[in-house]
């Protein structure tokens, strides 16, 4: 018998090529007169474009979004919505833009419409995080999770091709712990084994031709799918490892997912044998963790810790971390295992 309880996220999505044409629209549904748009200092250019559709309906851009929220620029952020009077926030951008209108709208509750450029999957969950003093702390709140998320694949193809593989693979990483997390249920496998499958499908096509907008749509079509799982189920080892990772030696977000995914994979192979079938039928392989690993190698993915700035030394204090709070997992988890995991991770050995 099946038993379940499933949160359904709240946002509206719009999802289309040129889907930015519906911004007018939809800011008006939202009732909001006076919208700050969010993004990048690297992405200013496009928070520009919106504000300039949205003419009366914007009160300015803010181009100062960086990676994991600093409490600093979360409180000025914070200041200038107050001080402009703003009545909603437009994050246009990836996971750290998103980020940056969560930590506003924490505070304020005000409405954030979110337009994703990347695959991270932020704009789908309540999930937020904040940085103070070198520490990265989450949480989740439901006036977080955005109220519209337009997704617009024409804006995705300026993301360079190794940025938007890396981002792929961290969005399939969320549906692969979807598919054994302690409180799956039959929607979120549904969704989660369509989001792979659509990633899977989209990134050699984006790897091969990034300004293809097939690709595009399937990859962020995929990344809607994967973000709308994380945002409601619990996530396993592969996040608490990327977490521990990033927070600690501030390795980059979406490469360090990718690394990690076919190892923490591995791990939990044997212990979930079902969520396995689906990863391999989705990806179209006879074993998930090769079958990752065999992609990531093939769209030129970062293979290995000590690539992307990881020392051999940190691995014996990382496993320590990952021990002292772990999450819940399919297989149990202890030290030794988790370093070898990491040793394995770290040379980019093919599970
Ligand atoms: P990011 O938002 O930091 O973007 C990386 C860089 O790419 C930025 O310089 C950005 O301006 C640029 N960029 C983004 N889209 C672009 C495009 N289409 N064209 C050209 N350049 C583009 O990276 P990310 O991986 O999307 O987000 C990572 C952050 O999001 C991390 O802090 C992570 O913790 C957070 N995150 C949070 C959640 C959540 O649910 N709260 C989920 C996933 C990620």
């Amino acid at each position: 018998m099946k038993s379940f309880v499933f949160e359904a996220m709240a946002s509206r999505v719009v999802f289309a090529e040129n889907a930015i044409e519906h911004l007018p629209r939809e800011i008006e549904q939202l009732g909001a007169m006076r919208a700050l748009v969010l993004s990048t200092p690297q992405q200013e250019a496009l928070a520009i474009d919106i504000s300039r559709r949205l003419g009366l309906r914007s009160v300015g851009v803010y181009p100062h979004a960086v990676m994991h929220v600093p409490i600093e620029v979360a409180r000025k952020a914070r200041d200038e919505a107050v001080r402009l009077g703003a009545d909603c926030v437009v994050a246009a951008g990836g996971g750290s833009t998103v980020g940056l209108g969560k930590a506003i709208a924490l505070e304020s509750a005000l409405p954030i419409l979110a337009i994703p450029t990347t695959y991270a999957g932020s704009e789908m969950t309540p999930i937020y995080g904040l940085t103070e003093g070198g520490l990265k702390k989450t949480g989740r709140d439901r006036r977080v999770l955005p109220k519209v998320v337009i997704y617009d694949p024409v804006l995705t193809i300026d993301l360079p091709a190794a940025m938007s593989i890396a981002s792929g693979f961290n969005a399939i990483a969320h549906a692969a712990e979807a598919l054994y997390a302690e409180n799956s249920n039959p929607i979120t496998t549904m969704i989660a084994e369509e989001g792979i499958r659509a990633l899977a499908q989209g990134m050699p096509k984006v790897a091969k031709h990034p300004r293809d907008l097939e690709g595009r749509s399937d990859c962020l079509y995929g990344a809607w799918l994967c973000g709308a799982v994380l945002g409601t189920t619990s996530m396993a080892l592969h996040h608490k490892l990327c977490h521990v990772l990033g927070g600690t030696w501030n390795l980059p977000h979406a490469e360090t997912h990718t690394v990690i995914l076919p190892h923490a994979v591995a791990y939990n192979y044997a212990a979930a044998p079902e969520a396995m079938r689906r990863i391999e039928r989705a990806m179209k392989t006879p074993n998930a963790p090769s079958g990752i690993f065999d992609l990531m190698r093939e769209l030129n993915a970062p293979l290995a810790l000590k690539e992307i700035g990881m020392k051999h030394d940190d691995l014996d204090r990382a496993a320590s971390l990952v021990m002292q709070a772990p999450y819940y997992n399919p297989r149990p988890t202890d030290r030794e295992s988790i370093f070898r995991l990491l040793d394995d991770a770290f040379f980019g050995r093919r599970p």
